[in-house]
């Protein structure tokens, strides 16, 4: 496993893998590594020669300060796990590598209303630092494919959005949600949970597929509202649960207006932001 931390050193390494005809497959990550990252990986090195994990908890996307000084750091076992999945190449810059002070002005995207809903309500800010943060990555990492979970999937809508607004030749990948086995999505913030809590936490899943198995017999909006309350009586405080149209991410006042629908969730437990969501 090659380890860089100079943006530079990877870079020249990274051209001569190119040379070496090895196509490049990045995942972006912020470290704190679980079987949900490792999935990326392993979908990553199915389909290129040279799989790159960038490890950087990027401190623009965070609207709370409270919240990057909580986020957990795993860089001893991250590494571990890397090196157990055969990740190639890992990329653990400092803050100065990815924002030197002469490259600070990053270009604004227009992510009309998709920013607008759901993490973007509620984390204003979070998503103009993910898409920084990103573009700067891809600036540096240049890869043929970048691999994205669902789990995240307003973020995915956002960075593809982006893609797509600059033109560039990527192309952009959507793995599915890995769970544990009850259910709840596994997530860097879950190991700030107790054990009590991770139980509590998997009334998210329950609450999912609930919308999803009585979409027929009441309206997105009843639905909402009945799932908010399932996860209140769990203990939970939903902070939005929102039935959607995948692509525009506009909330749905009916399922026959579109082909498909999604329901995605923000809840807070023990002081810790879950998020989930479900294709219907
Ligand atoms: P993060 O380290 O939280 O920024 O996540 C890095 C990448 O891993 C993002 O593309 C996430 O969507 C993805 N990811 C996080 N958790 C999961 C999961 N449980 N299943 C699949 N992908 C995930």
């Amino acid at each position: 496993m090659y380890q860089f931390r100079q943006v530079e050193h990877l870079r020249r390494f990274l051209d001569s893998e190119r040379a070496a005809g090895r196509s490049i497959g990045f995942v972006p990550t912020m470290g704190a590594l679980h079987a949900g990252h490792l999935a990326l990986i392993e979908h990553s090195e199915m389909e290129n020669g040279c799989t790159v994990c960038s490890i950087f908890v990027n401190p623009t996307q965070f609207n709370d300060p409270a919240d990057l000084e909580k986020y957990p750091r795993t860089e001893g076992t991250d590494l571990y796990l890397l090196y157990g999945a055969n990740c190639r190449v890992t990329f653990l810059p400092e803050v100065e590598g990815i924002y030197p002070p002469e490259n600070l002005a990053g270009p604004d995207f227009q992510f009309g209303a998709l920013d607008k809903v759901m993490e973007g309500a509620f984390r204003p800010g979070h998503f103009a630092g993910v898409a920084q943060v990103v573009r700067r990555l891809l600036d540096i990492v240049e890869p043929d494919a970048l691999y994205m979970g669902q789990k995240d999937y307003q973020q995915f809508c956002i960075i593809r959005s982006m893609i797509d607004q600059l033109g560039l030749p990527v192309r952009l990948v959507m793995v599915p949600t890995v769970r544990g086995n009850d259910g709840l999505a596994l997530s860097s913030r879950n190991v700030r949970l107790s054990p009590e809590g991770k139980i509590r936490a998997t009334a998210i899943f329950r609450a999912l597929n609930f919308i999803r198995d009585r979409k027929s017999e009441y309206p997105p909006g009843r639905l909402e509202a009945m799932a908010r309350e399932q996860l209140e009586q769990a203990g939970l405080r939903p902070e939005y649960v929102k039935i959607t149209d995948p692509k525009t991410l506009q909330p749905l006042e009916r399922f026959d207006e579109t082909e498909s629908a999604i329901v995605c969730v923000a809840a807070w437990l023990e002081g810790v932001r879950l998020i989930d969501n479900l294709l219907l």
